[in-house]
């Protein structure tokens, strides 16, 4: 990234840019889950287990997607989406 400063200089700064740290919305199409529990296991901190339904629910929706890319590549039934 290029940062100009005050005085006229600029210095380059350098990123990861395989790290996103934009907040997007997560959900969990739940018609195709298999309660394998999975996604809590991965990420207990953006989804919980609702043991009335037996079926996982999204805690925190506003993740990034480095949060949660793991999950959307090992859920066994591609449940973990992002709806925005
Ligand atoms: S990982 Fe996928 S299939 Fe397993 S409980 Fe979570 S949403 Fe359901």
């Amino acid at each position: 990234m290029l940062a100009i400063l005050d005085n006229g200089y600029y210095y380059l700064t350098m990123s990861n840019t395989n790290t996103c740290t934009k907040l997007r919305e997560v959900a969990i199409e739940l018609g195709d889950c298999r309660s394998c529990q999975g996604c809590i296991d991965l990420n207990p901190d953006v989804f919980q287990w609702d043991e009335a339904l037996d079926m996982p629910y999204v805690s925190r929706s506003e993740v990034t997607e480095d949060e949660v890319r793991d999950i959307m590549n090992a859920c066994p039934e591609g449940c973990i989406v992002f709806v925005d």
